[in-house]
């Protein structure tokens, strides 16, 4: 076992299932995707930190237990079309082909999203297509989607996106607080349709980059 493997078992143990998480799909991904592929070479030591790391362009990767947290909020089965916004380096990206059928993935950096590519082409991660643009909007002509991945923190659930949400599906969304209070952080909201009618939910405080776009900042 090389000291990477144990860091990543070390963290599903300590980091994930001890603090809440108990899909055993998520656990199962997340023990398995080698986060270090995804940080930048000269942060390598810190891949399994209980934290959130640069990944350049002012960007980062999201601490471990954010993105188990999103991803089980999903409840992907398997089957599921899944849309992502904000790729970064690709690595919840990555996580979400492991659980789902297919992904789209979009990203506003160009360089990321490139970054993102070839992080993904080592880890053989097939059912995943990168976009370079603005995913505020989200892909109308390829929704709906089963579930909706937004990385970055938006005003409001973005109404785009709701729109290409199937019925049945999930929505996960960092959702900043009122104006004049977004320095007090997000708000991590899982929305998931049931017909016409919405039913949110609030998992955890958090914080996020800015998702800057049409439906954003
Ligand atoms: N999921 C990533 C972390 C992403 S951080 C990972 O696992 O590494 C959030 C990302 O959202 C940043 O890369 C940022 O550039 C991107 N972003 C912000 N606004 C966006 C928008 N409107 N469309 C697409 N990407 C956006």
């Amino acid at each position: 076992m090389s000291d990477f493997d144990a860091a990543r078992a070390q963290m599903v143990e300590k980091q994930l299932r001890e603090r809440g998480i108990e899909d055993e799909r998520v656990l199962e991904a997340m023990g398995a995707v080698p986060r270090e592929n995804f940080v930048p070479e000269r942060r390598r030591e810190l891949a399994y930190a209980d934290a959130a790391l640069p990944i350049g362009s002012e960007q980062t990767i999201s601490q471990p237990w954010i993105v188990a947290a999103i991803l089980q909020a999903l409840d992907l089965q398997g089957t599921e079309r899944v849309l992502e916004i904000g790729t970064g380096s690709g690595y919840s990206t990555c996580l979400l082909g492991r659980l789902a059928d297919h992904v789209i993935s979009i990203e506003r950096h160009s360089s990321l999203a490139r970054g993102a590519a070839e992080h993904l082409r080592v880890c053989e991660a097939h059912n995943v297509e990168l976009m370079v643009g603005d995913g505020s909007r989200g892909v109308p002509d390829r929704g709906p989607f089963d579930a909706i991945a937004v990385h970055a923190a938006a005003p409001a659930p973005p109404p785009a996106l709701l729109a290409q949400l199937a019925d049945g599906g999930r929505m996960v969304v960092p959702v900043a607080g009122p104006a004049g209070h977004e320095a007090e952080g997000e708000t991590l909201t899982l929305l998931r349709r049931h017909g016409a009618e919405l039913e949110s939910t609030a998992i955890t405080p958090c914080r996020f980059v800015p998702l800057i776009g049409a439906e954003g900042f």
